[in-house]
This record gives C-alpha cells, structure tokens and sequence, in this order.
C-alpha cells in the first residue's frame, strides 16, 4: 500500500522501515506535520501515517478523502487531533496503536516528579559547575505522600503500581474505576475531594470536550496548598495561564509537563537559536519549580518497535481485509 508517513524524524524513519521488512509498503516519510496546508503532499496515498500533533480536522478531512486516502494511521495513542465525525462520514478508517508501552509514560511520570521534588536538574548543573552546595535542593520524602491519579487506564493503572511501591496512598478518579486498581490499593474519589486530598496529582485521562482544561481556575482553588502536579497526558487537559498564576501564589508548588497545549509549533524541532514567541510557554520556563519535557514520555526503545510494529501491522490487515483490529469510531469517544 502507498503510505505517505507524515511528522517524521529520522528515529521514525528507522523503526517504521524495519517494521516495513516483509510488508513491503510503500512508505514515503515527510517531515512536515500533516494539516490542511500540507495536505498536497498526501494526495494519491491510500494511506497516510501522522502523530500527535497532525492536525486533521472537518475540513482537512475532507481535503484527504478527496485526494483518495482511505486509512489515517495514527502512530500514538490519543486521537483527539482527528475529527473522527467528519472520518466517518467520508468513509475513512482511522487507526491508533492503543497500547505500545504504558510503562514507558508511567516511569517518564515518576521521572519527573523525583527531578523536581530532589531537584536532580538543578544538581546536575551545579556540580558540574564546581559548586557542591546544598542550598535550594530541599525535598520531601515521597513515601506516606497521598497521589490522585486522574484516569487509571493502561498508563494510570503502572503509575499507581509505581507510586504503590514508594509506599503512597493512592486515590484516583475515572469515568469507569477498574478492579486492578482497586487491588492495588487505589481508593476511587470524586474529583474535587482528590484534588484537596492529594499531594501529588497526576494525569492520565484523554484530551475530550469533558477533559479540556480540567485544571483551571476552579480545581486550582480545591487543590492543597503546594501540590505537585503531572501531565504526561496531553496538554489542554490544563489551563496553562491559570496554573502559572497558581505557581505565583504557590497554591501549585511543582509543575511537570510532557505535553503543552499549545506544542504544536514547539515540540520536536530544535529552537535553541530562535526566540520562543508563545510567551506563555517561555514564562513557564523561568520559574524553578517547573520542569518540561517535549512529549518525550513515550520515546523508550521498546514503545518505538511496538509502534512501528502496530502501525505496519493495522496498515497491512487493511490492506488485506479492508479492516483494523485497533480501529477508532466516534463510539470511542462516547464510551
Ligand atoms: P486509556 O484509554 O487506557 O486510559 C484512559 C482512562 O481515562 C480510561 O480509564 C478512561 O475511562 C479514563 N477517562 C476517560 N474520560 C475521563 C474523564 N472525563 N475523567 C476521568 N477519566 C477519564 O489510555 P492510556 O493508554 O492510559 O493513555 C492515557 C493518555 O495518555 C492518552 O489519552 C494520551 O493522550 C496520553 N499519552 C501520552 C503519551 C506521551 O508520550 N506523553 C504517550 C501515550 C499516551
């Protein structure tokens, strides 16, 4: 099958080919992401294969349809950068790889929360530097601390197993509480009483119109003073000026992200010798008490086989059969 492979970087370009071995799709990589402007570049491709931060919305959709694609394989988890009501109506099949490695966004998490809470990044500089003193690296024990894990999925469900062996209480809040989690120990809550119960809070829930900026101005007020938050989710799942103006007040005392809402311009190129111009983003990376990753969460050696591997594999029973095991329908989004 003809592919055009969209938002690739060169690590991409060597896991999807080996995947390819013995598929032999024709798979042309571009490096743009895949939006209405770019969408030339996709006619004539029976599929086309995007990440998180394509951009397929009603109108890109149906730009696609006319130019004969007929799969959109996502290689990620999340599908809310595609508008699958617009998919369906013009007969697209989408597909996602659902699962490629819970554990590497799981332990990514825990990464974050000790770098901030032991302050390694600070201390990594420091030594560095020659200077060997303490002072501004106090942290707290996370043992006896109480984490609220918002979505206890495949991802929420490693990080309360993570937390659990830190000898945390564990609380969670999810549309559909599972038994594994409470086996675990985890104490399903309302959202508001996870919010001021919780010490560290964590997200784990998907991007949806019920989820857009569940951390806003109302749940930073419920939150304990001084709470660590986590989004290794994705990023309108926060509503960044109010968190920053939470950080300033201190009612937030620690913020690690994986993923911005407004990364699409950012995320996964160099900009070390550009000026950021989202002044947002460049705020939140002046203040010591945050720490940002660019969407790196996934990207452990393991997750990049089995997405390249699901996503050659969902690609090729299309081709066969016309279907995909790890399809998407709007009945996703309601379930
Ligand atoms: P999953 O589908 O296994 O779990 C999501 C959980 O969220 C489910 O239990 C679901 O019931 C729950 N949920 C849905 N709506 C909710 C709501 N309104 N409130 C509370 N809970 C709700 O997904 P997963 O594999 O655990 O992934 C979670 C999210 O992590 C994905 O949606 C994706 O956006 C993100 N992700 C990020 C990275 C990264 O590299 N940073 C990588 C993979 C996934």
């Amino acid at each position: 099958m003809k592919v055009a492979v969209f938002s690739t970087k060169p690590y991409d370009q060597t896991f999807l080919t080996r995947a390819n071995e013995g598929h032999s799709h024709e798979l042309t990589f571009f490096e743009p992401r895949l939006t209405l402007e770019t969408m030339p570049l996709a006619v004539g491709y029976t599929a086309v294969c995007i990440f998180v931060n394509d951009q397929l919305n009603a109108q890109a959709i149906e730009a696609l349809a006319a130019g004969g694609t007929k799969l959109i394989a996502l290689r990620c988890a999340g599908f809310n950068n595609v508008d699958l009501e617009a998919a369906e109506q013009h007969g697209l099949t989408v597909a996602r790889v659902p699962a490629y490695s819970p554990h590497a966004v799981a332990e990514h998490t825990v990464a974050l929360l000790l770098t901030l809470n032991r302050k390694i990044h600070k201390a990594y500089s420091r030594v560095r530097d020659g200077n060997l003193s303490l002072d501004g690296l106090l942290g707290f024990d996370v043992h006896g601390k109480t984490v609220g894990i918002v979505g206890t999925g495949r991802i929420g469900i490693e990080v309360a197993k993570l937390m659990r062996g830190f000898g945390c209480e564990l609380l969670a809040y999810d549309l559909y509480p599972n038994e594994t989690c409470r086996e675990i120990g985890v104490t399903y809550t309302t959202l508001p009483e996870l919010f001021a119960q919780s010490d560290i809070i964590t997200l784990h829930c998907p991007l949806t119109p019920e989820t857009y900026h569940l951390i806003n101005p109302e749940s930073i007020s419920q939150m304990k003073p001084g709470a660590v938050l986590l989004n290794t989710s994705r990023g309108a799942l926060i509503d960044t000026t109010a968190v920053i103006e939470g950080l300033k007040t201190g009612q937030i005392g620690h913020l690690g992200l994986d993923v911005y809402e407004e990364e699409a311009d950012l995320f996964f190129e160099d900009l070390s010798n550009q000026v950021i111009q989202d002044d947002v983003f460049a705020r939140l990376l002046t203040l010591p008490n945050v720490l940002v990753t660019g969407h790196q969460a996934f990207f452990t050696d393991t997750a990049m086989y089995n997405i390249a591997n699901t996503t050659i594999n969902n690609i090729t029973s299309f081709a066969h059969n016309g279907r995909v095991d790890n399809q998407v329908t709007l009945a996703d989004v309601v379930a």
